[in-house]
């Protein structure tokens, strides 16, 4: 067995459907008297909820979050959250709301809660981003981790079919690179493979009945698992392909993940053996990109990136802007290689 260094994130997690009524004495327990719930416009209802369920605790709502958190939409949250006197920063909702708590936590040293309403796994890293005109920055710091991440799965039920499908396969994206990360442990490879496992089962039963609530609870507890090692490891080709395109051209943070993932299995395939032997028998499947590229095809999500907008003409800033700084990868990446994996992608042709 190879030598390792384990190393997880402090984070306190409950889970269970109807968790969300435990809030309030998780809060007593931290101490917390002010808090901030943060949320984006689409998700105020369940931010008034989770307000009103918190009662004198609560410091108010903040529905403002966007998408890759735009600076300006942060210090805004920031200037919110002096002006309330607020002592924590509670997000309700997906990677976007979960962002801003972040960023908030980072600017004025607030903590950071979470109850994800998604599969982003945003909620398990201590990674941050901001985008100031139009360009993403990200890092790491300790103090945007969220300290207390509350699970209530009843609170995905109206997640919409097609959302969790995208959503869930950004989660199983993190595992996968997990599997063949260069710092990934013995403890990180059983946590991804369980994740796959269960969000693999969910997302289709989800899609054929969406109130189903054990599927929803399953899907949950994979995505957890896959934010957690995400948490903990360094991301490989996966990451880089999609932060490049997210970044560079716009596209839609899962829907993208969902293109690439069995594209970039495929091309780190021959070089991580032992990690696609994982993901396939996590997927029941024959071989690794293989099962991913049916797990697309049976949730109905995007196979192209032309689908999600991106055009032929796009094509070499796109791949030069996935050379740019590489992150560590088990293949070496090539510029001939990364060529004929976005070719494939934007034209939605099966892996090779
Ligand atoms: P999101 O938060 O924008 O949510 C996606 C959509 O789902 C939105 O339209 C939202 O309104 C809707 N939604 C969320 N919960 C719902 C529910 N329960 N019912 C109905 N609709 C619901 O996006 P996301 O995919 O969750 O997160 C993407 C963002 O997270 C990106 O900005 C990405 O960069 C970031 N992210 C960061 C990290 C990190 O470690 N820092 C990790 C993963 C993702």
């Amino acid at each position: 067995m190879r030598a390792f260094t384990h190393a997880p994130l402090p984070q306190r997690v409950v889970f269970g459907a109807e968790s969300l009524g435990r809030l309030p004495a998780e809060l007593d327990a931290m101490g917390l008297r002010r808090v901030l719930v943060l949320s984006t416009p689409g998700q105020r209802a369940l931010g008034e909820r989770v307000l009103a369920l918190i009662g004198a605790r609560g410091a108010g709502l903040h529905a403002e979050a966007r998408m890759h958190v735009p600076v300006e939409v942060a210090e805004a949250a920031s200037v919110r959250a002096a002006a309330l006197g607020a002592d924590a920063v509670l997000a309700v909702g997906g990677g976007s709301a979960i962002g801003l708590a972040k960023a908030v936590a980072l600017s004025g040293s607030l903590p950071a809660l979470a109850v994800p309403t998604t599969y982003s796994g945003s909620e398990c890293t201590a990674v941050w981003g901001l985008t100031r005109g139009g360009a993403k920055s990200t890092g790491r710091d300790p103090r945007v981790l969220p300290a207390l991440v509350l699970y209530d799965p009843t609170l995905t039920l109206d997640l919409p079919p097609g959302i969790a499908a995208v959503s869930g396969l950004n989660a199983i994206a993190h595992a996968v690179e997990v599997l063949y990360a260069p710092d990934g442990t013995p403890v990180t490879a059983i946590m991804a493979e369980e994740g796959v496992r269960a969000l693999a089962a969910a997302l289709p039963r989800i899609r054929e009945e969406p109130r189903d609530a054990e599927a929803r609870a399953e899907a949950l507890y994979g995505a957890w698992l896959c934010g957690t090692v995400l948490g903990q490891v360094t991301m490989g080709l996966h990451h880089k392909l999609c932060h490049a395109l997210g970044g560079g051209f716009d596209l839609p943070h899962a829907e993208t993940h969902a293109v690439i993932l069995p594209h970039a299995a495929a091309y780190n395939a021959p070089a991580a053996p032992e990690a696609m032997a994982r993901i396939a028998r996590a997927l029941g499947a024959e071989d690794a990109p293989g099962g991913l590229w049916a797990l697309a095809g049976r949730l109905g999500a995007a196979r192209s990136l032309a689908e999600l907008g991106l055009r032929e003409a796009d094509l070499p800033r796109a791949l030069s802007l996935a050379t740019a700084s590489p992150y560590p990868n088990p293949r070496p990446v090539t510029e001939a290689g990364l060529a004929a994996l976005l070719a494939r992608a934007l034209a939605g042709e099966p892996p090779l």
